[in-house]
């Protein structure tokens, strides 16, 4: 199983990066998890449009979403209109940016299948688990498996034992992290912190730990550092274009 990461900030995109956007990749199968804002271009750098096979979507906030309208559009715009696009997400989650677009066409271009966080349930070759986990929308953290490999996404969460539920014995841990050691007042329980899911990621017992979603101006190596206090195993944080390939 690959994941290639299209971009790691959260909130929104810096200068010259992207929101959170991941592409995984098994048996040749193609899922795009979370196209956040700015993703695309970088999407397009490495396949083209009508190469991803489906979407999955943490919750509905843009910095996880907003790029599935150009993704959509860079399938229709084109001689051979792509197939439609599955969407798998939860109810309301991809209905503001899918109005967005007065394309007559867009509607058809995406198949959207609503999900409950706590559904399990295929998508191609992946088996997709979920759980509900806290954050100011709702929001459902993912474990994508295949092969007898996993990748566990939180989106965007508070600390949660339904993480570590969700997350035990996981091959990779990629995890929200918008703060380094503390989250402000506001949002407390909603949001997280690299010393926070390091804690989350050895309870669970993942293999390792990709922090992402940093809030920009965050110094990666502070993000490591304080997560190393709490999670021994290997930490990276979720650069574009960096690639895992789980074995
Ligand atoms: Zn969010």
């Amino acid at each position: 199983m690959r994941l290639t990461v299209l971009g790691g900030a959260g909130g929104y995109p810096p200068a010259g990066g992207a929101c959170s956007g991941y592409l995984i990749e098994f048996a040749g199968y193609r899922l795009l998890v979370d196209p956040g804002y700015a993703t695309v271009p970088r999407l397009l750098s490495i396949v083209d449009p009508d190469a991803i096979d489906a979407v999955l979507v943490s919750h509905g906030h843009p910095d996880h979403v907003a790029d599935i309208n150009p993704l959509l559009r860079a399938r229709l715009m084109r001689d051979d209109a792509s197939a439609r696009l599955p969407a798998y997400a939860l109810p309301d989650a991809l209905g503001p940016v899918l109005a967005l677009d007065q394309i007559r066409a867009l509607a058809g271009a995406c198949e959207v299948h609503a999900f409950a966080a706590g559904e399990a349930f295929p998508i191609g070759p992946f088996a997709i688990e979920s759980r509900p986990l806290p954050h100011s929308i709702p929001n459902a953290g993912l474990r994508i498996s295949a092969g007898g490999l996993s990748i566990t996404y939180t989106g965007d969460a508070g600390p949660s034992d339904d993480l570590v539920d969700l997350a035990g014995g996981t091959d990779l841990l990629l995890a929200e992290a918008t703060y380094v050691e503390a989250v402000p007042s506001g949002n407390d329980g909603v949001l997280n912190s690299a010393l926070e899911v390091g804690r989350q990621a050895r309870r669970a017992g993942a293999a390792r730990l990709m922090l992402t979603h940093l809030l920009p101006g965050t110094d990666p190596a502070h993000s490591r550092t304080a997560a190393s206090r709490t999670f021994s195993e290997r930490i990276d944080v979720a650069a574009p274009g960096a690639i895992v390939d789980l074995s």
